[in-house]
């Protein structure tokens, strides 16, 4: 399967990621769960106004998963979910290169968490993970499809098995280094703290199970 480059500016945005030049690596999880939740708005308007789509309250929440073993932290939503092109168009370029540049000029200045005022979205994901999956299938579409990068060299997509509709974001977590304990982010602990402290004003219930030791 041949692997795509990023956009040139995504990439420069993918290696601020991966380099963890911010100190607050923790809005990974925020910036995870609000695409999570406006994936969710999506869809949840859509089964408003179509009488086509039967929807009960139950069927929507995002669910934080843990396994331990396997360094795997899994944010997944039954939101719209995305089509294989839009897997390509959504997640292989960055949007908002004003904010970019304006966090280039004024990050280093005064160290502030500018990161945290913008939300630089789903790239935050490689600032804890090395290798980011995300498996979804979109509304009316009967295929699914996984996306990977492994980082700033590029990402596949490749047909999947999913069976409802919705999205699955896979994270490895890195392993530990001096400078930061990344096994923080999987544990159940942290992980409620950090919701609690980002997400509480997110209007689907956030389910978490955790695994493995
Ligand atoms: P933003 O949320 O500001 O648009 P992001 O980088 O966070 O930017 O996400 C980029 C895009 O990827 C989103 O706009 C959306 O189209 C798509 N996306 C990301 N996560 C999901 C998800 N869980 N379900 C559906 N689409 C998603
Ligand atoms: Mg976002």
């Amino acid at each position: 399967m041949a692997k795509k480059e990023f956009k040139a500016e995504s990439k420069r945005m993918l290696e601020m990621m991966i380099n963890s030049i911010y100190t607050q690596k923790e809005i990974f999880l925020r910036e995870l769960i609000s695409n999570a939740s406006d994936a969710i708005d999506k869809i949840y308007y859509k089964a408003l106004s179509d009488e086509e789509l039967v929807f009960n309250k139950e069927d929507y929440y995002v669910k934080v998963t843990v396994d331990k073993a396997s360094r795997t932290l899994t944010i997944s939503d039954t939101g719209i979910g995305m089509t294989e092109e839009e897997m390509e168009s959504n997640l292989g370029i960055i949007a908002r290169s004003g904010s970019l540049a304006f966090k280039n000029e004024n990050e280093a200045k005064d160290g502030h968490d500018i990161i945290g005022q913008f939300g630089v979205g789903f790239y935050s994901a490689f600032m804890v993970a090395d290798d980011v999956v995300v498996i979804s299938k979109a509304l009316g579409s009967d295929k699914a499809f996984k996306w990977e990068s492994l980082g700033a060299d590029g990402y596949t997509i490749e047909p999947y098995e999913k069976e409802t509709v919705g999205t699955e974001v896979i994270l490895t977590i890195k392993e530990n280094t001096e400078d930061e304990q990344y096994d923080d982010y999987l544990e159940e602990y942290r992980l409620k703290s950090i919701i609690k402290k980002y997400s509480d004003f997110i209007r689907f219930p956030i389910k978490m199970d955790v695994t493995g030791s």
